[in-house]
């Protein structure tokens, strides 16, 4: 057998193989269907008999390359593209729950995620708790006959808390949960949530994965025994990624290890330079002295990750100033981008909750979160430093 490639070699080397013209890089299938060479191969590949593409909804070469080598870089065994991240997430609930389950998700949650558990998933009759991350010694009383699911997100966005995984791992084998975590804030170059028995992984491919801001698009990767039935689901209900965005993640995904190094040497610079600030309250980084969860983090994270909050002296008011006020940094509400965005959650992405609930995740009114570009690192602290003067 050859030796075990590593991380950055995977993202790298991991191809379809090549077609007829010897092209270097893979090739974009920009096609909605096959032809089948007779009657009867067209029989036998409906009758899946024989393995081969369809349909892009069904299957694609380039979604192929990029949900191998996601795969591959999760440690998983089988895995489905999707077109968004929520798509990811939800297609993993509506395959996997039927009438009457019940999930456990960590309190903090992607906006939209909490949107399905709350909004959408009731409807059909699943239910959900909100579990304390900070607290998982209270998680075995929220356990009920009906519970399926664990559902976690770490780091969480915006607290930048953590759950442990090993924890957690432990805890779903003992309940018989199915275990899912949402990646998209590590990618599994920074945690890889299967080495801690996580049965699913779910990214929006739209923030570190792209990595440059340019494309929506998700992925599932896991278990062959649960991935086979997301599999039906997708194939029938039909979120299939394009296969255009699926090769820009492809390609991006042979540049994830340096972007991710410099995301997080940025992060730590930022983090470090608001931590010394008078204007500053507190500064959150997974890797930051100040982080009460800091020796989790080194655990199961190769790195802090790329973003940071802190909170600003002077509450709402001065949160929006400050936000007025930088030059070159992006308003925006991504994250994952080559450029430096900052967002104030109280107002935008966590706008929708009540003021209670943003304060049991951490979001207080002058909290700023802030996702690390690519730019030189002076230019981004120059930036805040004068925002903040
Ligand atoms: C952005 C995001 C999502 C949703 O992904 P889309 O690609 O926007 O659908 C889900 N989870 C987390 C943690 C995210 O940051």
């Amino acid at each position: 057998m050859p030796p075990k490639k590593q991380f950055e070699t995977v993202a790298i080397r991991t191809q379809t193989p090549t077609s007829s013209e010897r092209e270097h890089s893979t090739p974009l299938y920009m096609t909605s269907s096959y032809v089948f060479e007779s009657a009867e191969q067209a029989r036998a590949l409906f009758a899946s008999e024989i393995e081969g593409n369809v349909y892009s909804r069904y299957s694609n070469p380039t979604a192929d390359e990029f949900i191998e080598k996601m795969c591959r870089l999760e440690g998983a065994e089988m895995g489905v593209a999707t077109a968004s991240g929520m798509a990811a997430v939800f297609s993993t609930f509506a395959a996997l729950l039927n009438q009457g389950d019940h999930i456990i998700a960590s309190r903090s949650l992607f906006g939209s995620s909490h949107q399905i558990l709350s909004q959408i998933l009731p409807r059909w009759g699943i239910t959900y708790t909100y579990a304390d991350t900070l607290n998982t010694s209270q998680w075995e009383d929220l356990v009920q006959p009906n519970t399926k699911m664990l559902f976690l997100e770490t780091p969480s966005n915006p607290g930048l808390d953590l759950v442990d995984l090993a924890w957690a791992g432990r805890f779903a084998k003992n309940h018989h949960l199915i275990f899912a975590v949402d990646n998209c804030f590590a990618t599994p170059y920074l945690q890889k949530p299967i080495e801690f028995g996580a049965d699913i992984v779910q990214h929006s491919a739209t923030k570190f994965i792209d990595g440059q801001g340019r494309a929506i698009g998700g992925v599932i990767v896991g278990k062959k025994e649960y991935l086979q039935d997301i599999y039906f689901f997708a194939r029938h209900s039909g979120p299939a990624l394009s296969p255009f965005n699926a090769w820009l993640f492809s390609k991006s995904l042979e540049t994830l290890p340096v972007r991710m190094e410099r995301h997080c040497d940025n992060a730590e610079a930022i983090a470090d330079f608001l931590g010394n600030q008078k204007k500053v309250n507190f500064v959150k980084y997974p890797f930051h002295k100040s982080h009460p969860q800091r020796e989790l983090a080194k655990k199961q994270m190769k790195r802090g990750g790329g973003i940071v909050c802190f909170e600003i002296d002077g509450g709402f008011e001065q949160a929006k100033n400050f936000i007025d006020k930088v030059q070159m940094l992006s308003r925006s509400a991504n994250l994952g981008d080559t450029r430096t965005i900052v967002t104030h959650p109280a107002s935008t992405t966590h706008a929708k909750l009540t003021d209670a609930e943003r304060l049991a995740v951490g979001i207080t009114p002058g909290l700023i979160r802030i996702a690390a570009g690519l730019e030189h690192i002076d230019d981004i602290i120059a930036d805040i430093e004068q925002a903040l003067r």
